[in-house]
């Protein structure tokens, strides 16, 4: 095996895990799902029930990426896409490439410039809320995967309202509610229930849940919810097979058409996302930019963000992973989003830690979390000190731990605006 696939392999190996609790009948399946590719099934067939929508968005981002050879493009490429007053996305795949590198501070200025003639000196504020974290899917690099032997949880009704109270409280306007990704637990009712109760407490209302048809994303926009935010982790659809191995997430033309699904069914705006250190975070850059990109296109008046998690590298060196993405890299994606794409949102999550996020909200981001738990009904002793029943296990370790008031001063402090809400509704 050559250097490079040993590595990944390595790194692919290191997300199984066995819990104790599981059966043998249960580790055998586990077991062969690993390593018997002839036992999953094939990842971009639809399952029963699944809509099929006529585009052919999938098909250009795809083409886009595997043709995007980076390492060809050169330092003159890159000062002619930042002399330019439009990026088009020959330009964008220069300042995504290695040879971008060396222009950051050049990039950072021309991302400063741009965000501040959309956005002006704004930071827009909001805040997760974890519904349950069930899930019947297997992401090997996930927590909450089905096979995890982890405390489980979903809140109640009156848990629900309690939390959002709580956040609420706070003086926050915007709550994103999440759930692991199972359609038995959290229905879409479930789902729908709690946008009624949201709509309660918060301004504006988005959805973090597993990817449904049209005709129920209409519906829970009828509760309440307006923004849709679904990652695709990767755009490589080798690599994405071999990382979600059972449960209907594997399906990846489904997931890719969420957003535009959520779009159909009404939604006022929609996020993406890669797991940036999944597979090669340039390319994956360039899909989700694109992704969002062509659906612009298609739908003008919708609302778009980006965010860019990363997997949080296991060892900070390249020459033992290859697929970390270090901070001056993650830098260099933010700007060259910017850049490409003057007019989106972006997402920096508070897996980041607090002087980085400090950085690049005066650069390119336009949209921090605070107050953040990841946890399942733990919003209470996080809040407020007190603690009642248990709570489930957290999804992931955060870095930036700042509650909401913190975050809102120290934004303050900085020159920047905190924003709790940029839209109203008008009811007729
Ligand atoms: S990434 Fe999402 S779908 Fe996959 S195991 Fe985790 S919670 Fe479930």
């Amino acid at each position: 095996m050559e250097e490079k696939a040993k590595v990944q392999a390595g790194l692919q190996n290191q997300f199984y895990v066995d819990s104790e609790k599981l059966s043998d009948s249960v580790l055998k399946k586990k077991h062969e799902l690993e390593q018997n590719p002839a036992s999953r099934t094939n990842y971009m067939e639809y399952e029963e029930g699944m809509e099929r929508i006529n585009s052919d968005i999938m098909e250009k981002v795809l083409h886009e990426m595997e043709h995007y050879h980076y390492e060809e493009y050169t330092e003159a490429d890159v000062r002619q896409a930042l002399a330019k007053d439009r990026c088009s996305i020959e330009d964008f795949k220069a300042l995504l490439s290695p040879a971008a590198q060396p222009y950051l501070e050049e990039m950072a200025a021309k991302a400063k410039q741009e965000t501040s003639k959309h956005f002006g000196n704004t930071v827009y504020m909001f805040t997760p809320l974890y519904l349950a974290n069930y899930c019947e899917n297997y992401c090997v690099y996930c927590g909450f995967n089905c096979y995890n032997d982890i405390s489980r949880k979903q809140l109640t009704k009156e848990e629900i309202e309690k939390e959002m109270k709580i956040i609420a409280d706070s003086g926050m306007e915007e709550i994103l509610l999440l759930t692991g990704e199972s359609r038995v637990k959290s229905s879409i009712e479930y789902i729908g229930e709690a946008c009624k109760t949201a709509k309660k407490y918060f301004r504006n209302i988005g959805l973090e849940i597993y990817p449904v048809n049209s005709d129920e994303y209409r519906y829970l926009h009828e509760c309440g919810a307006d923004y849709v935010t679904v990652f695709q982790e990767t755009y490589h659809g080798d690599k994405y097979e071999t990382l979600h191995l059972m449960g209907h997430k594997r399906v990846f033309p489904y997931r890719f058409e969420a957003q535009e699904r959520a779009l159909m069914g009404g939604m006022r705006g929609v996020a993406f996302s890669a797991l940036l250190g999944l597979a090669d975070f340039r390319k994956d850059a360039l899909a989700t930019a694109l992704h969002a990109y062509y659906l612009q296109r298609k739908y003008p008046y919708a609302e778009y963000s980006l965010s860019c998690p990363r997997l949080r590298p296991i060892i900070n060196n390249n020459k033992i992973n290859p697929l970390d993405v270090h901070e001056s890299q993650l830098c260099q994606i933010l700007c060259a989003y910017r850049i490409f794409l003057p007019f989106v949102g972006i997402t920096v999550s508070s897996r980041e830690t607090k002087q980085f996020r400090d950085g690049i909200v005066k650069i390119a981001a336009t949209k921090v979390s605070a107050g953040v738990s990841t946890g399942i009904g733990d919003h209470e002793s996080k809040y407020t000190g007190q603690e009642e029943g248990e709570a489930g296990d957290e999804q992931f370790e955060i870095a930036d731990d700042r509650s909401f008031g913190q975050m809102y001063q120290e934004l303050s402090e900085e020159g920047l605006q905190p924003v709790m809400n940029d839209y109203v509704y008008v009811r007729r």
